[in-house]
């Protein structure tokens, strides 16, 4: 029986086994659920399915949430695409997982990967990645699976609550486990896929929940692109060669040490951070008339 606590365990499990994480932990699914494999990997292609929904509905979507603070900006990035510096896989991995996001903020059908505030990362760059790899289904799947064990661990080990860990434990994990499909869907090894994890993580410690208003909308939505684009870099640096000197385990333990030490106004209270400023307490008082 396959187990597993943290990612070095699983980077070991697939070594050992000649295959990839992503299999490692479908195994695990497949032994603790007791479902036959190909039900599980029907379920995530069900998942992926909702998440290239979502995805398209973001590209052309222009509806603005009921607060009116977003809605609009992915068909901007998605037009503006191939002029900008980023221009190409980048910029369009940053235009999917903005459009998720709006998605997510008109209450459309999105993935929580890990979480609803962190929906768009996941998604919009497996489909960025695998469009410019041509990786087949079977290894997009594959590839949901690793990303299902690395937020598996961080949940385990840390937390993936805005509310608990501050943002770093929503956008932060959602990079980790984004990078790590990455690195997976360009061929790379289990070494190399705990890298490209901690290399993402690493550089989101600390940050804040502070959404304006109490919604998951900004910084939420746009920092969803940023994320995205944080997590190619990352997966495109262990590919590189580039290692993380801290190791992922102590990169996630230490996710948790900031989290539990984050003042509470910066755990999505919106008592603290840009939910403070004038112009956010403005937009409360017009929404809520307070
Ligand atoms: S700022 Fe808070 S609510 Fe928004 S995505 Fe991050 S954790 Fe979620």
């Amino acid at each position: 029986m396959i187990s597993f606590n943290s990612i070095h365990e699983l980077i070991d499990l697939a070594k050992e086994n000649n295959t990839t994480i992503g299999n490692i932990v479908l195994t695990y699914e497949e032994e603790s659920s007791m479902k036959p494999r190909e039900e599980l990997k029907a379920a995530m292609l069900e998942n992926w399915q909702v998440m290239q929904e979502s995805i398209s509905r973001g590209l052309v979507n222009n509806e603005k949430s009921l607060s009116g603070l977003t809605g609009g900006d992915a068909v901007k990035l998605f037009h503006y695409n191939d002029k900008g510096y980023t221009g190409g896989t980048v910029m369009m991995a940053a235009a999917n997982a903005v459009g998720v996001s709006e998605v997510n903020a008109v209450m459309g059908r999105i993935v929580a990967c890990p979480t609803a505030g962190s929906c768009g990362i996941v998604p919009a760059t497996i489909k960025a990645a695998s469009e410019k790899n041509h990786n087949s289904e079977d290894e997009i799947i594959e590839a949901l699976f690793t990303a299902a064990g690395i937020g598996l661990v961080i949940e385990s080990n840390a937390s993936i609550a805005g509310a608990y860990g501050g943002c770093q434990a929503e956008c932060g994990s959602a990079a980790g486990m984004a990078a790590g499909a990455l690195v997976q869907l360009a061929g790379g090894s289990p070494d190399q896929v705990g890298h490209g994890v901690a290399l993402a993580i690493k550089n989101l410690l600390g940050l804040a929940c502070d959404p304006v208003a109490g919604l998951v909308e900004v910084p939420c939505v746009k920092r969803n692109g940023f994320v995205a684009v944080h997590a190619m870099v990352a997966a495109d640096m262990a590919m590189a060669g580039v290692e993380s000197v801290i190791p992922i385990d102590e990169v996630i333990d230490a996710m948790d040490r900031i989290g539990r030490s984050l003042p509470r106004s910066v755990k999505e209270t919106a008592e603290g951070g840009l939910a403070t400023t004038q112009t956010a307490k403005k937009i409360s008082k017009r929404i809520f008339g307070k």
